[in-house]
């Protein structure tokens, strides 16, 4: 027999990255993470969906001409709306293990970028109700990450939280349950991404995809030049610019962290600027209890140090970085007193 309680396992909690999209069900945890990518087939004109997550990652960079690879969440906010409620129906119906067979669609808490305008918490809102959701609650990213990662969010003591993803940075000091500070920038992973192939693209006249860029990243990249010689090396492939044909260079780590120093400089500014912003009792106990870091971008090798020697504060990373976020909404989910204090306008 079903029930009343049977529902609220269908309520989740989406940590909607521009990079990851990962889904916390109620009751169960943890239960999808993958790529926050479409495919888009155009068939007469009309665009239609091919795949999403992990399956469309695999294709980026690879398509014909009728069927395009689409990040909808590019800069941290929804670029592109119609993309992205696909791809959140596909995740909640993957989330649900199946199409809904329910007669009341879910509750879902949604976590949005410190930095996003009333028009955009819209967008994400509409994007959410629109792919079959009953009720629609707003979280703070930042805060989302601090609860996610264990800070003591509740206390009246002073934390503060530099989460990495792809497209932003985002960075907030909290206490008593509210965001005393928060500084969101658009920097992050994709641009050092980016910042890989502009540099084997000036050094080596080689054009490399952002998924060999990333996968150098994720293999030797260093935020800062490795202590002696050249570190690790990796082979790249891409295509010669000048002769146009397929070629092959070898790139050590050192090379590739000249090539991060910029987009890691601009992140250190950030949390520098958050630093000067915070209130001086909460910068008091920002000293005692340090800096944490989560996101996909707190995995660079050397970050944590590097921010440790340009704030003088302690800095650690979170254990599961990138899943803190969800965690945090979650946990929203399963405390109802939590999620009445903490909930976004
Ligand atoms: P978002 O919240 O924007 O979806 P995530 O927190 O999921 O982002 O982090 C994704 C970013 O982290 C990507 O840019 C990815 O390349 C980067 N990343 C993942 N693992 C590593 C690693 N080991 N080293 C450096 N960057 C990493
Ligand atoms: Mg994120």
């Amino acid at each position: 027999m079903r029930s009343p309680f049977n529902f609220s396992s269908r309520d989740i909690a989406i940590d909607l990255g521009t990079a990851n999209t990962v889904i916390y069900v109620r009751g169960q945890g943890i239960v999808t993470s993958e790529p926050s990518v479409v495919t888009m087939e155009i068939v007469n004109g009309v665009r239609k969906v091919r795949a999403v997550g992990n399956d469309a990652k695999l294709m980026m960079g690879k398509t014909p001409d009728n069927i395009k690879t689409v990040r909808p969440l590019r800069a941290g906010v929804i670029a592109d709306l119609e993309v992205a409620e696909e791809m959140i129906k596909h995740f909640i119906r993957k989330a649900h293990g199946g199409p809904s067979r329910f007669s009341r669609g879910p509750e879902v808490v949604i976590c949005i970028p410190s930095g996003a305008t009333s028009v955009e918490r819209r967008a994400i809102r509409d994007a959410v109700s629109n792919a079959g959701a009953d009720r629609v609650s707003l979280i703070e990213e930042p805060m989302a990450a601090a609860i996610g990662a264990g800070l003591p969010v509740a206390d009246p003591v002073g934390s503060m939280v530099v989460d990495i993803g792809g497209g932003t940075t985002e960075v907030g000091v909290i206490s008593l349950q509210g965001l005393a500070f928060c500084r969101s920038a658009r920097v992050g992973g994709d641009r050092m991404d980016d910042a890989i192939a502009a540099y084997v693209r000036r050094n080596f006249n080689l054009l490399i995809g952002e998924g060999t860029a990333e996968r150098v990243k994720m293999e030797i990249g260093s935020a800062v030049r490795p202590a002696d010689g050249q570190g690790l090396t990796t082979y790249v492939r891409g295509r010669d610019v000048s002769r146009g044909v397929p070629a092959e260079i070898q790139l050590s780590q050192s090379q590739v962290a000249d090539a991060l120093s910029e987009p890691v400089a601009q992140i250190v500014e950030v949390v520098r600027t958050a630093l000067e912003n915070t209130q001086p009792e909460i910068a008091a106990d920002v000293i005692d209890l340090g800096i944490t870091m989560t996101g996909g971008g707190s995995l660079l090798r050397g970050f944590a140090t590097v921010i440790a020697d340009s704030t003088g504060l302690p800095v650690h990373v979170a254990d599961e970085p990138m899943l803190c976020v969800a965690l945090g909404a979650g946990q929203t989910l399963e405390d109802h007193v939590l999620r009445g204090a903490l909930m976004a306008a």
